[in-house]
């Protein structure tokens, strides 16, 4: 689960971090009224959308000469321009893709004197099991290029959860920054504070770029990003509250309401599959044949007519997909029950592209005369490679 900048900002603050000042606003007047709070002369209102890159981000709506979504405003009537350009209109960043993200809420905050900007970042480690802190002297720029390229100027360091944040961490930190005096300092703390609030709050990820360096020599976490593990969420209800909705893609949030675990992707052959594994094997066997699956949909051991009709609906209001391929086991649910499912719901959406459906398991023979006398145009296929080729044979005649 990922959360706004502003919000993520809060959260650090009660752990003693420190981040410059700065008000959230849905419109125009709040994101004045927040200035006002602020001590001026120099604002800056930043679009909050879940996606980086806004700084070097463009307005859809707007030309290609008009500033992006971090702007830096000399005044209340500046503040006032440039909430009005930005709040409603869509902003493409190199990580929102090219359909953009509306922008439905501002941060106005302290405008800040640069000296320098830094990176650091902390994630949880598949590879060593451990809590990686990555810093670098190359902040305020897409760190994925500097690793490429630089890698000299990246320094990882990995803390072992058991052991904990211990002081040669800290000060690992602050040499990886090149930082010195009291500086050096700031940043052990800084590290520590992270460290803490990183775990306290079941984050995946915490990334802070830029962190700065004022001109008066402070360290200031100046933009963040924050992720947390959504099955950790039950323990934070104060974290999965910021959730926000509208940030999530709507055939997701949809899904999630059924209790259906689907991710959407990129190719043409949607996949409807009861089981993680199943449904793996499944992508992987639609690619080996030359296509590629649309998404990833497990529906679950128990899947009811209900869960299916709404899977179908959910793989269907995707333009991408050309063709269903289902590949059901039958264990605790029987192959019958799931097949009346797939009629039902195919009837229900007035199913127009191919289906393909593979039922294995109890009742299988039942399961397939239901579909055999059915009167829709299903195809049945006797195991995975078959319904693999199948479809695709389809998907292919039908372009
Ligand atoms: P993004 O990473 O989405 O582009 P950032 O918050 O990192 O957004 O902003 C981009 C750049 O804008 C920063 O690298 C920094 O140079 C500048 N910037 C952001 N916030 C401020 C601020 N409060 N004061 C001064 N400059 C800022
Ligand atoms: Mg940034």
């Amino acid at each position: 689960m990922n959360i706004h900048e502003y919000q993520a900002k809060e959260l650090l603050a009660k752990y003693g971090v420190a981040v410059p000042t700065g008000y959230p606003a849905l419109t125009v007047e709040e994101a004045v009224e927040g200035a006002k709070k602020l001590p001026g002369p120099l604002y800056v209102v930043k679009a909050q959308i879940h996606a980086g890159g806004r700084g070097k981000g463009k307005f859809k709506e707007l030309g290609a000469e008009a500033k992006g979504g971090v702007r830096l405003a000399k005044s209340l009537d500046d503040v006032k321009s440039d909430a009005e350009e930005m709040l409603g209109n869509t902003l493409v960043t190199v990580q929102t893709g090219d359909a953009g993200k509306q922008v439905n809420r501002l941060y106005v905050t302290d405008g800040v004197d640069i000296a320098e900007e830094y990176y650091l970042s902390m994630l949880v480690d598949r590879a060593t099991g451990r809590i990686a802190l990555i810093v670098s002297t190359e902040g305020g720029m897409d760190i994925e290029e500097v690793a490429h390229s630089t890698p000299e100027k990246i320094t990882t360091i990995t803390i072992d959860p058991a052991e904990g944040f211990q002081p040669h961490h800290g000060r690992a930190v602050a040499f990886g920054l090149k930082l010195s005096g009291e500086l050096n300092k700031q940043a052990q703390k800084l590290a520590k504070q992270l460290y803490e609030a990183f775990t306290a709050l079941d984050c995946e990820m915490l990334e802070i770029n830029p962190l700065v360096e004022t001109k008066d020599s402070n360290l200031l976490v100046l933009d963040t990003k924050m992720s947390f593990d959504g099955n950790a969420m039950f323990r934070h209800p104060d974290v999965a509250e910021l959730r926000d909705i509208s940030e999530e893609d709507p055939a997701e949030v949809e899904a999630s309401k059924y209790d259906l675990a689907y991710i959407k992707l990129d190719g043409n052959i949607g996949c409807m599959v009861n089981g993680a594994g199943l449904a793996m094997a499944t992508m992987d066997i639609i690619k080996l044949n030359g296509a590629f699956p649309a998404n990833f949909l497990d529906v679950g051991g128990g899947a009811t007519t209900e869960k299916v009709t709404a899977a179908f609906k959910i793989i269907l209001s995707d333009p991408a997909v050309e063709g269903i391929l289902v590949n059901i086991f039958g264990g605790i649910m029987k192959c019958d029950i799931i097949a009346d499912g797939i009629v039902q719901a195919a009837k229900d959406v007035n199913l127009s592209v191919p289906l393909v459906v593979r039922l294995e398991g109890t009742n299988v023979e039942k399961g397939k005369e239901i579909l055999a006398n059915s009167g829709l145009p299903i195809v049945p296929a006797d195991d995975l490679g078959d319904a693999a080729k199948k479809i695709v044979g389809q998907v292919k005649e039908a372009a």
